[in-house]
């Protein structure tokens, strides 16, 4: 996915005639942010001799996010209690619900001179 994402910057770099990434911002869900060092790392390495070399990586994280299927609500759940706790809605304590966020991974914006 590190991959992808330096590919779709050098592209876009190139679809714009630009010199230089600056920023790249990405949109993570928390249940994806655990992966972000290592992103960061990995990242660091593969992009040398592109035009991505010096760019900053912005992250913004998503909360993890469910739906209850019963009534409806959607709750957040830090990502610490998906372990070590049984989870229900807040409103009806049902627990047939969906998850509508958190595992998202995009790139949000891209910054370019
Ligand atoms: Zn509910």
């Amino acid at each position: 996915m590190t991959q992808d994402i330096l590919d779709t910057v050098v592209k876009y770099a190139g679809q714009t005639n630009s010199h230089k990434v600056v920023t790249i911002v990405l949109r993570l869900g928390a249940l994806r942010d655990i992966q972000r060092e290592w992103l960061q790392y990995y990242f660091n390495f593969i992009r040398k001799g592109t035009v991505a070399e010096e760019a900053e990586i912005l992250v913004i994280v998503n909360p993890i996010v469910f739906s209850c299927r019963a009534c409806g609500r959607e709750f957040e759940i830090e990502r610490d209690r998906l372990y070590d706790e049984d989870i229900a809605c807040p409103d009806c304590s049902s627990k047939n619900y969906i998850l509508i966020s958190g595992t998202e991974f995009r790139i949000e914006g891209i910054e370019v001179v």
